[in-house]
């Protein structure tokens, strides 16, 4: 069950502020508010979906192209595709996930530690 209350969902809503990097119809990206590496985006759909396989399995095609598809732009944006970057989504209790509104972070601008 979707959380109409969640932050991300507040921050669409515009109820609480984002340090925006980029926007469009279908998606939303801003700076994560305790960056864990010299770049910190996080990446959502503008679709209530709590992670990714509710994304998947119930937004339709145009909508998930166009998130993906976002997610490239952005990382031709901020020129990081040459040095690298890594991509995470955290889904549920085990994949330790915060906020349940779906997100990709996008880490870069240094080199990444290995998991923990
Ligand atoms: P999760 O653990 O759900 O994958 O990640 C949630 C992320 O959201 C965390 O990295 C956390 O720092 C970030 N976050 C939580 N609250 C806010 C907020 O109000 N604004 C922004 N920009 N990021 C947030």
């Amino acid at each position: 069950m979707y959380d109409i209350n969640n932050i991300f969902a507040k921050i669409l809503r515009k109820e609480i502020p984002c340090e925006k990097v980029y926007e469009d119809e279908f998606s939303l990206f801003f700076k994560d508010i305790n960056p864990q590496a010299k770049i910190h985006i996080l990446a959502i759909p503008k679709f209530k979906c709590t992670n990714f396989s509710d994304f998947l399995k119930n937004a339709d095609n145009e909508k998930i192209s166009s998130f993906f598809k976002s997610v490239q732009l952005v990382i031709d944006d901020l020129n990081i595709e040459e040095n690298g970057y890594r991509l995470i989504t955290n889904s549920g209790e085990d994949g330790g996930q915060e906020v349940p509104h779906f997100h990709i972070h996008i880490l870069a601008g240094e080199k990444i530690g290995s998991l923990r």
